[in-house]
């Protein structure tokens, strides 16, 4: 069992579902030639994907092409059912780093064929994910830097300013579809810049206020 930590509060969730947006950045989803979707596009990662800050993910050996995707993760704090956006924010209890990481050559076969995602998206070591810092501590989650460095070199650098659907009217979407529980989190997109690591690189994520992430890659 995995568990989200609220440092400043020593409060602790066994993680529950992780729920994430694809094409949640207009910019980003032109990189990879996607249309922008009017509705949220969703896919599940298990419990089981996520890492820590520290240690390192794993290539599985059926993959040549993984990639990083810096995202802002939202922690449930509170059971959130058919929840409107204007209660929304009551339900989050903290803030987050997270790199979704994908196998995109993977991930590019199966959506040739119409299949799932989740073996490009949900393998274990696939969800490096930071502490948390309490909600009340992020006034704004719209104004955040994000930033991902490979090897010291800066891949992503965004604002979830640019995010097309917001943290209240994700949780209301994914609230009317998945009943929302304390420990589930929300990985919410990423910004432009996404590409390939390779075994021997290392990841630095970071949201100015929110947190930060070291993490290794090796090849399986
Ligand atoms: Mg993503």
């Amino acid at each position: 069992m995995k568990t989200a930590i609220i440092t400043a509060t020593g409060e602790q969730f066994p993680i529950g579902k992780i729920v994430c947006l694809a094409r949640n950045y207009a910019e980003h989803a032109r990189e990879l030639g996607n249309e922008t979707p009017a509705a949220p596009v969703l896919f599940m990662k298990p419990s089981s994907s996520v890492i820590d800050d520290g240690e390192a993910v794993q290539i599985p050996a059926f993959s040549r092409e993984c990639h990083y995707e810096v995202e802002l993760a939202v922690l449930i704090g509170k059971r959130a059912r058919n929840v409107a956006a204007a209660e929304a924010m009551e339900c989050v209890a903290g803030y987050g780093v997270a790199i979704d990481m994908t196998l995109r050559d993977v991930q590019n076969q199966l959506k040739a064929k119409g299949l799932p995602w989740e073996t490009a998206k949900g393998f274990d070591t696939s969800c490096p994910l930071s502490t948390f810092v309490p909600a009340a501590t992020v006034p704004d989650p719209h104004a955040l830097s994000l930033k991902l460095r490979v090897n010291g070199d800066v891949r992503q650098d965004g604002s979830s300013a640019d995010m097309i659907h917001r943290v209240p009217q994700i949780i209301a979407h994914v609230s009317g579809i998945f009943t929302l529980e304390p420990g589930d989190v929300i990985l919410t997109g990423t910004p432009a810049g996404v590409g390939r690591v390779e075994s021997g690189d290392t990841m630095e994520a970071e949201i100015a206020g929110v947190g930060r992430l070291s993490i290794a890659v090796r090849q399986g």
